[in-house]
């Protein structure tokens, strides 16, 4: 069949929107329609070629939501008409890891995250050349084609673009809180970076009842939607001392809990900064591959400070999912306010432009 995306055939070139071919789904896979897809800072990393994965020419997008259309032999999680979210790390459920509750480290990773089906195959192709999808799922195609781990099935009342900004963002932040740091009720937490999943980290700080949420941006309109979403406190870099306005608030001892959202060992060693004596310093966001840690090892030792990394929040996908999708329907998380900007796939590179120049705190693609 044929399917409208939009290609990146050149890293720091702007998306190509065009026709393609579309092979149907073969075993264990799944065609959707995608109706929402969110425009991500992950997504701007494989534009500008910060990530080399996938290989070009691809289909960038990870998050996104749409209906199931058709299905390949052997097909039990879905069936045609199902509404979805797209999962950008799959779970199969039965791999060592899935066993052993972190189904994001899921075996199936490794094919997804190479822009192929799980055996190595494309379904998708522009004349004879094949093309690469992000994360296995390129979100910014009206159909798509992938494996069924790669989808969740949704309730037909919870709107395809909140559903799409969900699997990513939202997920990704409420997780970093309530699975990989374990927030505790009372607790003091420094949000370094308030873009999409920041705001997120502080919704879930909200949840799991932190009563010192402090954010940091550079942008004061960043930090303003922060307050919007539940942020106690709110520092500027440019106009304040971090480290100095953390310890005021936090009786000199520093917070808790630090979450580094943006990806840079300089703000990670600010988190390492700003936390106490036995606190935690939670790395959400993904910088270039090849940026280095530089700590001093004896005093993280005797301070007893740990770094955790956090991939997907680390989350069960559908039963995290579910309850975050729960958690919007009864008011208690705002994913209406996470929209700033809506645009057409045809408008999708200004999508990014506006995503670059700040203006953002989540773009999302109608399809
Ligand atoms: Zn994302
Ligand atoms: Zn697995």
């Amino acid at each position: 069949m044929k399917t409208t995306g939009a290609v990146l055939y050149k890293h720091n070139s702007p998306l190509v929107i065009e026709e393609l071919e579309l092979d149907p789904p073969q075993k264990g896979e799944v065609l959707v329609e995608m109706k929402a897809a969110g425009i991500c800072h992950s997504d701007l990393s494989v534009l500008t070629g910060v990530f080399q994965m996938p290989p070009l020419p691809c289909i960038p997008g990870h998050e996104g939501a749409g209906i199931v259309r058709e299905v390949g032999p052997g097909v039990d999680k879905v069936k045609p008409g199902d509404h979805v979210m797209i999962l950008w790390a799959p779970s199969c459920g039965h791999c060592f890891f899935c066993q052993h509750e972190q189904p994001y480290m899921c075996d199936f990773r490794q094919f997804t995250r190479g822009g192929m089906m799980p055996d190595g195959t494309h379904r998708l192709r522009k004349g004879d050349i094949n093309i690469f999808n992000m994360t296995g799922v390129g979100t910014f195609n009206r159909f798509n084609v992938m494996t069924q781990n790669c989808v969740l099935p949704i309730d037909k009342d919870i709107p395809f673009e909140i559903a799409a900004l969900t699997g990513c963002g939202v997920i990704t932040g409420v997780g970093a809180v309530l699975n990989t740091a374990k927030v505790k009720p009372g607790s003091s937490v420094v949000i370094i970076g308030s873009g999409g999943v920041g705001i997120n980290v502080i919704q879930g700080s909200v949840l799991a009842a932190a009563t010192k949420i402090i954010a940091v941006d550079l942008l004061d309109n960043k930090l303003e939607m922060a307050k919007k979403f539940g942020a106690t406190h709110t520092i500027n870099p440019n106009k304040e001392n971090v480290v100095e306005r953390v310890m005021q608030l936090t009786g000199g001892r520093g917070a808790d809990y630090a979450f580094d959202v943006v990806g840079s060992p300089q703000l990670v060693a600010l988190g390492v900064d700003v936390i106490r004596r036995g606190g935690k310093v939670i790395m959400v966001g993904m910088g270039p591959a090849d940026q280095k840690l530089d700590l001093p090892l004896t005093p993280l030792l005797v301070m007893e400070k740990s770094l955790i990394s956090c991939y997907y929040g680390s989350s069960d996908m559908c039963t995290d999912l579910t309850m975050l999708l729960d958690l919007y329907k009864i008011g208690r998380l705002d994913l209406d306010s996470l929209i700033s900007n809506r645009y057409s796939l045809e408008d999708i590179n200004q999508g990014f432009a506006d995503l670059v120049a700040g203006k953002n705190l989540r773009g999302v693609v109608e399809m």
